[in-house]
C-alpha cells in the first residue's frame, strides 16, 4: 500500500533538509583554512633596517607560506649571527676581537661574503676594503662610533691596520689575519648577500614572481601582480630625505638586482659646514668626498650590486663611471650634486622609465 505523504509533512522535511545543508556549510567554512593571499607581501626588521618581501601570483598554500616566512626569519637571524658587528657574540665580532693569526673557522655564508669582498677589493684597487673598520669607527660610524673628527695620529694608527691583503681564506674556508689587530666590516655587502639568499629561499619553495628588499637593496624575478616587470624607485639624494619621498628615477627590474650607496642618509654635518659620511676612502683614510650624492648599480645578483655601489661611491663619478663602463655585467647611475640641484651620469645600459606611476605600489 502506498503511503500518501501530506504536503505539510513534505514542507517540514524540505525545510529541515535545507537547514541542515546551511548549518553544514557554516561549520565547513568555519573550520576550513583561509585561502592564502594571491599576492602576499610582508615586512620585518633585520640588520638594523627593514625588509620587504612580495610574491606575485603566488603558488604557495597557507601552510607553505607560513613555512617560507619562518625560514626567511631564521635565515636572516643566522646571517646576523655571522656578520653583524653589532652583536658581540657574532662570528665577525669574535674574529675582530681575536688577536690570533691562526685560521679562524667561520660559517660557509660568511666565508663566501669575505671571498667576494676580497675579490672586489682587488678589482677596485682598494677603493672597496672590508678591513676598513678602524677608520669607520674613528670617523664616528660603525659599532664603536667615536663621534668627533679623529686626530691625525689616531687616523694614522687606524690606517695602518687597514688593508684587505691582511685577510686571507684557507682552502677549507677559514679566515686568517696576518696582523693581530685587523678587523672586518661587511656592512657594505651583507645586505645584498642576504637579499640573494632570501630570493633563493622563496624560489626553492616554488615562488617565481618575487621582489626582495633589505634596506633599499633589491632583487626581483619574474613579474609583478599586474604582469609587468617590477618597478623600483631610486630616491632623489637630498640630505636627510626619507625613502620614497622624492624619486630621481624608476627602473624596471626582472632577474636582476639593484643597490644604492650614497651620502645623503647616514652622514654627520661638521662645525665648518662640511658633511662627513659613512663611506670611507681606504686609500686616504678619510670619508669619500666629491660631488657624488648617490650611485645605483644594476647587476645579476645583489651581493655584487651592493658591493660595487659602495666601491663606485668611493671612486666618485669620474673614476667610477670609467670603471663601471668597463664591466659588461654592471650598469650604474651616478647622481651628482650641482650648484642648484642634481645631474645624472650613467653607463649606456642603465635604462630608466617615466616617473609617472607610483613604483612603491608596483
Ligand atoms: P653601503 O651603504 O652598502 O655603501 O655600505 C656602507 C658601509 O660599509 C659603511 O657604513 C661602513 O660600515 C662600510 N664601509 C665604509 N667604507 C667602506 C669601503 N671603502 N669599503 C668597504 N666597506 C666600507
Ligand atoms: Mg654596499
Amino acid at each position: 500500500m502506498m503511503k500518501i505523504v501530506q504536503p505539510r509533512t513534505l514542507n517540514l522535511r524540505k525545510t529541515l533538509f535545507v537547514g541542515l545543508v546551511i548549518l553544514g556549510l557554516m561549520v565547513w567554512s568555519a573550520i576550513r583554512k583561509p585561502a592564502p593571499p594571491v599576492n602576499p607581501m610582508w615586512q620585518g626588521s633585520t640588520m638594523g633596517t627593514t625588509y620587504t618581501i612580495r610574491i606575485a601570483h603566488s603558488p604557495l598554500g597557507s601552510k607553505t607560506l607560513q613555512q617560507v616566512q619562518k625560514a626567511v626569519e631564521n635565515y636572516l637571524a643566522a646571517i646576523n649571527d655571522q656578520m653583524s658587528t653589532y652583536l658581540p657574540s657574532s662570528e665577525i665580532s669574535r674574529f675582530n676581537r681575536s688577536t690570533e693569526t691562526t685560521p679562524f673557522p667561520v660559517s660557509p655564508d660568511f666565508a663566501r661574503v669575505v671571498t667576494f669582498a676580497l675579490q672586489l677589493s682587488r678589482d677596485s684597487d682598494g677603493a672597496f676594503d672590508p678591513t676598513v673598520t678602524p677608520l669607520v669607527n674613528a670617523w664616528g660610524f660603525g659599532s664603536q662610533a667615536a663621534g668627533a673628527e679623529p686626530a691625525a695620529d689616531q687616523l694614522e694608527a687606524a690606517l695602518a691596520r687597514v688593508g684587505y691583503r691582511y685577510v686571507t681564506l684557507t682552502p677549507d674556508g677559514a679566515l686568517r689575519k696576518s696582523r693581530p689587530d685587523v678587523q672586518l666590516d661587511l656592512s657594505a655587502v651583507a645586505k645584498g648577500y642576504a637579499v640573494d639568499g632570501v630570493a633563493a629561499l622563496l624560489m626553492q619553495h616554488g615562488a617565481t614572481n618575487i621582489f626582495v628588499e633589505i634596506g633599499g637593496e633589491c632583487v626581483a624575478h619574474g613579474q609583478n601582480d599586474r604582469g609587468h616587470p617590477w618597478r623600483i624607485g631610486i630616491d632623489r639624494p637630498a640630505y636627510g630625505a626619507l625613502p620614497g619621498e622624492n624619486l630621481e628615477a624608476v627602473v624596471e627590474l626582472s632577474h636582476r638586482a639593484i643597490a644604492t650607496s650614497g651620502d645623503y642618509r647616514n652622514f654627520r654635518a661638521t662645525e665648518d659646514g662640511t658633511v662627513v659620511n659613512h663611506i670611507i676612502d681606504p686609500r686616504t683614510g678619510r670619508p669619500a668626498q666629491h660631488q657624488l650624492a648617490s650611485v645605483s648599480v644594476l647587476a645579476t645578483n645583489c651581493l655584487e650590486a651592493d658591493g660595487i655601489a659602495t666601491a663606485l661611491f668611493v671612486m666618485g663619478p669620474d673614476e667610477g663611471l670609467a670603471w663601471a663602463t668597463r664591466r659588461p655585467d654592471v650598469e650604474a647611475l651616478f647622481v651628482v650634486r650641482t650648484g642648484d640641484g642634481f645631474k645624472e651620469l650613467r653607463t649606456p645600459g642603465f635604462k630608466t622609465s617615466k616617473l609617472d606611476e607610483n613604483p612603491a605600489a608596483d
